[in-house]
């Protein structure tokens, strides 16, 4: 059975069996393991040893988020944030919810949002201190200009939260070029071909101290987190770790080097999306985003306007041809969304559309072009 869900992704056999190894998360052999992971992470993400720090927490995607808002936007702190899809949506919750204040700043969910539009939202309230961007927008495939807009965060002084959850070790990031990026968020069951139960925030150090002790929650403190390694070494974890998902993220990590590092990683998934892509135009079906503006992470597909279609009976048909998929979507018209992430090849996504198409026609699906506005809705 394969996941094609945008995480957790399927894994390989060896990320696996890293799960079995028992560890004692305070002992001295599994230190080097913790440390070796951050640091590892900190030189995917190109942050700059001594300025940058790899903080993990406990948790999902949603945890980190709402720590580096906590830990970097002081309370009553003003954070725009484009709305790229659900997990800006996520974003603006979170962050009102701890106290500080979202301002949503209105996009086109199917294309990239324009660095211009941030400048002129950022030049028109100087009370915004910070942007929150999602790079790549889960919830419709499109990828979001994290070095276009941190130039334009840049030039105006303001600071940057970048959500990475679905982006980090495949698509570009480099903090060394990025000052202006407070902290970037990611967990190791997207790109990086692991599994969930800890996240991380590579950070910058100034930013946490010049914020320490405004996060209003001793968990989702990145400074104290970042306090307790200064003190007492990057191999010691505050609360128990999920040691047994480090160690496989760790392996994992090995695949990650042994195949080229992100650029590799990248070739492949866009491979896997253009495969995936044009296989849903193939089977007469229409893709929620146009090729240009496809992301290398998900393909999201309109539901074909048949009233035999059913999300749920779909999804199961394709189960029992070995893949499991969303049964949701995260866009205002019904979709169907498939990862094209994980230790998966282009091989998976042909036999993927073949196994969609037999289940169209089992579905007794015949028209499937769906008719929709430029909007896409
Ligand atoms: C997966 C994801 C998250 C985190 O979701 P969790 O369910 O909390 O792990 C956050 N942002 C994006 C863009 C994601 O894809």
């Amino acid at each position: 059975m394969l996941l094609l869900i945008p995480g957790p992704v399927t894994t390989c056999p060896e990320v696996k069996a890293a799960l079995a190894h028992d560890f004692a998360p305070w002992d001295r052999d599994f230190a080097p393991l913790y440390a070796g992971v951050r640091e590892r992470l900190l030189r995917i993400g190109g942050g700059i040893p001594g300025e940058h720090t790899c903080l993990p927490l406990q948790g999902s995607g949603h945890v980190v988020v709402e720590a580096a808002i906590r830990s970097l936007v002081p309370p009553g702190g003003r954070l725009l944030v484009p709305e790229t899809g659900r997990y800006a949506d996520s974003m603006i919750r979170l962050a009102n919810e701890a106290g500080r204040i979202a301002v949503p700043l209105p996009i086109s969910p199917l294309a990239s949002v324009q660095p211009d539009a941030v400048a002129r939202a950022l030049d028109a309230d100087p009370s915004l201190g910070h942007v929150g961007l999602v790079q790549s927008e889960t919830g419709t495939g499109v990828i979001h200009d994290v070095q276009g807009v941190g130039a334009v965060v840049r030039a105006r002084g303001r600071r940057m939260i970048v959500d990475a959850v679905s982006a980090f070790g495949a698509v570009p990031l480099n903090l060394a070029d990025q000052p202006e990026v407070d902290a970037a968020v990611f967990t190791p069951n997207k790109c990086l071909e692991a599994f969930p139960g800890i996240a991380f925030v590579l950070a910058r150090i100034d930013r946490l101290e010049a914020n320490a002790g405004k996060a209003g929650s001793w968990v989702l403190d990145l400074h104290d987190n970042h306090a307790m390694s200064a003190r007492s070494g990057a191999g010691r974890p505050r609360f128990t770790p999920p040691a047994q998902i480090v160690n496989a993220l760790n392996t994992a990590l090995d695949f990650h080097d042994a195949e080229g590092g992100r650029v590799a990683r990248l070739a492949r998934y866009a491979e896997n999306t253009r495969i995936f892509h044009q296989g849903m135009i193939g089977l007469g079906l229409t893709p929620y985003l146009t090729a240009a503006n496809q992301g290398p992470i998900i393909a999201v597909t309109h539901a074909p306007p048949d009233p035999r279609w059913n999300l749920q009976s779909f999804v199961d048909g394709l189960k029992r041809r070995g893949f499991v998929i969303s049964n949701f979507f995260n866009t205002p018209v019904p979709t169907f969304r498939v990862g094209c992430i994980g230790a998966i090849g282009p091989d998976d996504m042909r036999r993927a559309v073949n196994a969609i198409a037999e289940t169209l026609h089992e579905l007794g699906i015949e028209e499937r072009k769906a008719v929709h506005d430029e909007s896409g809705s």
